[in-house]
C-alpha cells in the first residue's frame, strides 16, 4: 500500500492530507497484479506528485469476484433500503467534514481553482450522495390490475455487479454521479478511475467524432521515419506504416518509439487522488467489503476488461464518443451487458437580439470558460443574431480579457491550468488548426505563462461550418462566435452536429425562447442560463452524446431490472 501525504500551505487552504492509494478491492488496499505504478502530475507545475499502483485485467477479475460475493451475501437483496440510505448519508457527512481537504486535493491534482472545486465539485458531489440516500428506501414497483383472480406486481431489483468507467474532468463529481444511484438501488461496483491515456494529440491527429484514427501528417514529414520527430509525430508515422522503430504499448495501446529507451509510453498525467481519498471515506463510512471496488488503470487494459467481462451485468461510461463506441462493441461481443453512455458535446449557445445583453455575455463566458473549457456541456459554439453581433463581441471580448488565469489556490483566480500536457497539446493543436483554416483569433490563442499547462481564454470569429474548431469537441477554453440571421438559420446551424448534449437560448421573449429550446436537438436546453445542473434533474445526450440519463429519478432506471410477478388467486386449468 502506498500512502499519499501532502502538506498544503496555500492562500486558500493550510492543512495536511494523508491517505492510502492503490487498488481498493474487497475492502482492502492492494498493489496491482503486475506491481507497476502510474505517475500523478501536478498540472500547475508539470511535476510528479506521487506514483500509485496500477491495476491490470487480472485485478478486474479479482474485483468482480469480490463484488459478486458482496452482492450475494451482504448487499443486493440482503441489505434493506434503509441500511443503504444510512451508509450513503454517513458518506455524505464524512465528505462534508473533509470538504476543504477534498477541494485542495482536486486543485493540486486536477488544476481546478480551490474555490470552484469547493463550491461546485465537492458541494454537488455531496448533494448527489444525499439525494440518492433519500431514494434508497423508496425503490418500489407497481401493482397492476388485470382481473380479480390475479395479483400482479413489479419489483425493481438491483442488476448485480456493475462496471463504471469515468473521465478526468470532474473526478469527484463523476465518481459521485456514478456510485450514488448504483448503491442506492443495491448494486455492487467495480469502478475504473481515471488515467489520462495517450490518445494521440494535435489537431492533425485526432478526429474523435468520426470514431476513426484518422491521422494526417504534413507531407514533408511522411518519410522522415522516427529520426528527429517527437514521440507524437512518431506515432503518426507508424500509423501510416513509414517507421520501423515503433511498437504498440501493451498498457495504453498507443504507438511508442522503441528506439528511445528513456521515453515513457504512457504520459504521467492523471487526476485520481480525490477519488482515492473518497474511497477511504467509503471504507470509513462502513460499506461492507466488496460493495465498492475502485481500480486506477488504463482504458485499453482495465477499461476494456470491465466492458467485456462476462460477470459484469451492466457498464456505465462517461467519456468521449470515440471510447463510447468501443464500450458498446465490447458489451455486444461479450455478454450483451446493459450499457449507458454519457459522451461528448459541441453545445450551441444562441443569443437573440432581444436578450439581456449583459447577462448573455456573462453566461456565455461561463458557458465556455467554466472548468477551463473542460466540460462536456461547454457552450463552445456561440451564435449571435446579426443586429447585436458587434456589440456582443465587444462586451464578450472585454469579459474574456478579464478572466484571471493563474494558480488554482490564489483567491480571485478564475482559470487554472489544463489538466495535463496531453490536453494542453491537443487544445493548442486545435488553436493552430483554426488559425491555419483562416479563422480570426479574436482574443487569446496562446500559452499563458511559461510553466504548467495554462492556455489563454480564446475566441475565434470568421469561422466556416466545416472548420474543425466549429465541428469538433476541443475540451478547452476555446469558443467560436458565429453570426446568424433568424430562427430558421440558427436552428439549422445549431443542430448541424453529431452531438446533442446541451444547448442554451437567450431571449426576453419567452415564446421565442421556448419554441427554440423545443426545436434544439439536445438532452438539456437552458433558457437565459447555462451549465445549470441539479442532483434531481436528469442529464444526458441526444444523438452521439449518449444513451441513458444521469441524475434524478431517471438514473435509478439504469441500475434496476424490472421483474413482473404474476400470482394466481383462483384461475383453474
Ligand atoms: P476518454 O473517452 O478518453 O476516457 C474516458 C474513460 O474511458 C477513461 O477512464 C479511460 O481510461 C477509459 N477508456 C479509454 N479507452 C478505453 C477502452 N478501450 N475501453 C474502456 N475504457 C476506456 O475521455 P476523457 O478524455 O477522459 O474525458 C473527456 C470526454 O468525456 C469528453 O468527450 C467529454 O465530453 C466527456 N464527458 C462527458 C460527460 C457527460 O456527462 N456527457 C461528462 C464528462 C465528460
Amino acid at each position: 500500500m502506498v500512502t499519499f501525504t501532502h502538506e498544503f500551505k496555500t492562500d486558500s487552504f493550510q492543512g495536511k492530507t494523508s491517505f492510502p492509494t492503490g487498488l481498493f478491492i474487497d475492502g482492502e488496499w492492494r498493489e496491482g497484479g503486475d506491481k507497476t505504478t502510474i505517475d500523478v502530475v501536478n498540472p500547475t507545475t508539470g511535476k510528479v506528485l506521487t506514483s500509485i499502483p496500477e491495476a491490470t485485467p487480472k485485478d478486474v477479475d479479482i474485483a468482480v469476484k469480490a463484488a459478486q460475493k458482496a452482492f450475494d451475501t451482504v448487499w443486493g437483496l440482503n441489505a434493506s433500503g434503509a441500511q443503504r440510505a444510512e451508509l450513503l448519508m454517513k458518506l455524505a457527512q464524512l465528505m462534508e467534514k473533509h470538504a476543504d481537504e477534498l477541494s485542495a486535493i482536486e486543485a493540486i491534482d486536477n488544476g481546478k481553482t480551490f474555490t470552484w472545486a469547493k463550491n461546485v465539485d465537492i458541494a454537488f458531489s455531496i448533494q448527489t450522495i444525499k439525494y440518492y440516500a433519500g431514494w434508497a428506501d423508496k425503490i418500489s414497483g407497481q401493482t397492476i390490475e388485470t382481473d380479480e383472480k390475479k395479483l400482479i406486481y413489479t419489483r425493481h431489483e438491483p442488476i448485480g455487479v456493475v462496471g463504471q468507467i469515468i473521465p478526468w474532468n470532474f473526478p469527484l463529481l463523476m465518481f459521485s454521479w456514478k456510485i450514488a444511484p448504483a448503491l442506492a438501488t443495491g448494486n455492487t461496483i467495480v469502478l475504473k478511475h481515471i488515467e489520462r491515456v495517450a490518445r494521440l494529440v494535435g489537431s492533425r491527429v485526432v478526429r474523435p467524432h468520426m470514431g476513426l484514427p484518422a491521422f494526417v501528417l504534413a507531407p514533408e514529414r511522411r518519410r522522415a521515419g522516427s529520426k528527429g520527430l517527437n514521440r507524437w509525430e512518431c506515432a503518426v508515422v507508424v500509423r501510416l506504416q513509414y517507421c520501423s522503430f515503433l511498437r504498440e504499448c501493451t498498457r495504453c495501446a498507443q504507438w511508442v518509439c522503441a528506439s528511445d529507451a528513456r521515453m515513457r509510453c504512457c504520459p504521467p498525467n492523471l487526476p485520481p487522488l480525490t477519488a482515492l481519498r473518497m474511497t477511504s471515506l467509503i471504507k470509513e463510512a462502513g460499506f461492507p467489503p466488496g460493495v465498492v471496488n475502485v481500480l486506477v488503470g488504463y482504458g485499453p487494459t482495465v477499461g476494456q476488461a470491465i466492458s467485456e467481462h462476462m460477470d459484469i451485468q451492466k457498464v456505465a461510461f462517461t467519456g468521449s464518443t470515440l471510447v463510447g463506441r468501443k464500450i458498446m462493441a465490447a458489451a455486444a461481443s461479450s455478454n450483451l451487458k446493459n450499457v449507458t453512455l454519457e459522451l461528448g458535446g459541441k453545445s450551441p449557445n444562441i443569443i437573440f437580439d432581444d436578450a439581456d445583453l449583459e447577462q448573455a455575455v456573462n453566461w456565455a463566458a461561463h458557458g465556455i470558460f467554466w472548468n477551463h473549457g473542460q466540460a462536456c456541456c461547454a457552450g463552445s459554439r456561440i451564435f449571435v443574431q446579426e443586429g447585436i453581433y458587434d456589440k456582443f463581441l465587444q462586451m464578450f471580448t472585454e469579459r474574456t480579457k478579464n478572466i484571471n488565469v493563474g494558480d488554482p489556490f490564489s483567491p480571485g483566480v478564475d482559470q487554472g491550468p489544463q489538466v495535463s500536457q496531453l490536453q494542453y497539446d491537443r487544445i493548442m493543436g486545435y488553436i493552430e488548426s483554426g488559425k491555419k483554416d483562416g479563422a480570426t483569433v479574436h482574443v487569446g490563442g496562446n500559452r499563458h505563462g511559461t510553466e504548467g499547462y495554462f492556455i489563454e481564454p480564446t475566441i475565434f470569429t470568421n469561422t466556416t461550418p466545416e472548420m474543425k474548431i466549429v465541428k469538433e469537441e476541443i475540451f478547452g477554453p476555446v469558443g467560436v462566435v458565429i453570426k446568424f440571421k433568424d430562427e430558421a438559420d440558427v436552428l439549422r446551424q445549431a443542430n448541424d452536429t453529431v452531438y446533442g448534449l446541451a444547448a442554451a437560448v437567450f431571449s426576453q421573449n419567452i415564446n421565442r425562447a421556448l419554441e427554440t429550446a423545443h426545436k434544439l436537438q439536445a438532452g438539456t436546453a437552458w433558457v437565459n442560463c447555462v451549465n445549470q445542473l441539479h442532483a434531481n434533474v436528469p442529464f444526458g445526450g441526444f444523438k452521439q452524446s449518449g444513451i441513458g440519463r444521469e441524475l434524478g429519478e431517471y438514473a435509478l432506471h439504469n441500475y434496476t431490472n424490472v421483474k413482473a410477478v404474476h400470482v394466481n388467486l383462483g384461475h383453474r386449468m
